[in-house]
């Protein structure tokens, strides 16, 4: 089966094209398209689903990464009318990431014919979250009424990591516990028992738990009190703030890239240096919370653009935790496209592919 994965972006299309069978998994096509809605990009992401497409070849199926499912989709889901109209309700909980979702899934079919089409949703790894770890300190109705929870983010790489480190590790994934760390532009750390999350740090957005490329983690939400009354700012001036100006630009004031931060800092910079001790820091005290939560953890695995590339934040985050006890440390480069084909084919075969 050749597999087209859409995963869309506000402003970009990241597309690959994976052929499974009985003979193994390749990706035979891949690209992004860039700069949607701007000069010299695609027009809309109609227009980047048709370019992504003309590279595509035929294909049999297309699977879209879809960031939030609510509370309603445990599993990838083949799209009908009604997964359909879930998506759009879910666009007032993920105002920025499913309406672009929506968009190329609503492209693909018009522009596919009859191709079937399957939502890898990245909140439904996290539906396993029992309700003590997914409430929020708030009167019990703003979770009945309003649907606020933690409902966790990067569920596909999660879910992809824990897989492959349990293999690693030669053990039944019914057997481990994992602290998988996905450290790229977004950054999140989950607890994982016998190949299910217990608990991740990222919440009801996508902005809480670890200091992030440009997003805040966790802050204390007076900060937002005080940053409206005593500076006037608006909501929209402090959403953006938390989400665009923070994190490791906002503390270096330079770059929301590592690369960059370390450079910086091998060569004296002092705020660099300070974006980095903070980001390690955060990182460092989610992977002790876990692994009380979990009662230890056979290993802990580094995914992620920074994760996988960068040994001396690894390092940095470790240390000091060998007196936890003994455990493995991990390097697993995500691969969330073949997940999301592999769950594609598995939803329209009614079978595991692997
Ligand atoms: P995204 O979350 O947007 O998919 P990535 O997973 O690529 O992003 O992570 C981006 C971060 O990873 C940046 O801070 C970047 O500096 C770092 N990074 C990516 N690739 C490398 C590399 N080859 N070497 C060092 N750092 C890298």
């Amino acid at each position: 089966m050749r597999v087209l994965v859409l995963n869309a972006g506000s402003s970009s299309l990241k597309y690959q094209v994976i052929h499974l069978d009985d003979g193994g998994e390749r990706v035979e096509v891949k690209g992004t398209v860039e700069r949607i809605g701007s000069p010299g990009g695609a027009a809309d992401h109609r227009d980047a689903v048709r370019e992504a497409l003309e590279r595509a070849g035929s294909v049999d199926a297309v699977g879209h990464r879809v960031v939030h499912g609510g509370e309603k989709y445990r599993d990838a889901v083949r799209i009908d009318a009604e997964v359909e109209r879930m998506i759009e309700e879910c666009c007032a909980l993920a105002p920025l990431h499913n309406p672009p979702n929506l968009a190329c899934y609503r492209a693909a079919r018009d522009l596919l014919g009859g191709a079937p089409h399957v939502a890898v949703f990245d909140t439904a790894f996290f539906q396993s979250l029992e309700p003590h770890v997914f409430l929020y300190g708030l009167p019990l109705e703003y979770y009945e009424r309003d649907h606020i929870r933690r409902y966790g983010f990067h569920g596909t790489s999660h879910r992809y990591v824990s897989a492959r480190a349990a293999q690693l590790l030669g053990k039944p994934p019914e057997q481990c516990r994992l602290i998988t760390c996905h450290l790229g532009n977004g950054c999140s750390i989950c607890a994982v028992r016998g190949g299910r999350a217990v608990d991740v740090s990222l919440g009801f957005t996508p902005i809480e738990g670890l200091i992030m490329g440009t997003r805040c983690g966790d802050i204390d939400p007076g900060v937002v009190f005080h940053l409206m009354r005593a500076k006037g700012m608006s909501l929209d001036e402090v959403e953006d703030l938390f989400i665009r100006r923070s994190g490791l630009l906002g503390l270096s004031g330079r770059s929301n890239d590592m690369r960059d931060l370390v450079e910086a800092a091998a060569s004296g910079n002092e705020r660099a240096r300070l974006a980095i001790d903070v980001f390690c820091y955060r990182a460092k005290k989610y992977i002790g919370a876990y692994w009380a939560v979990l009662g230890g953890a056979d290993a802990v695995v580094f995914t992620g653009g920074i994760g996988e590339n960068r040994a001396g934040i690894r390092r940095q985050i470790l240390d000091g935790l060998e007196h936890l006890g003994r455990f493995e440390t991990l390097v697993v480069p995500t691969h969330e496209e073949l997940l999301i084909a592999r769950d594609t084919a598995r939803v329209l075969n009614g079978t595991e592919t692997r």
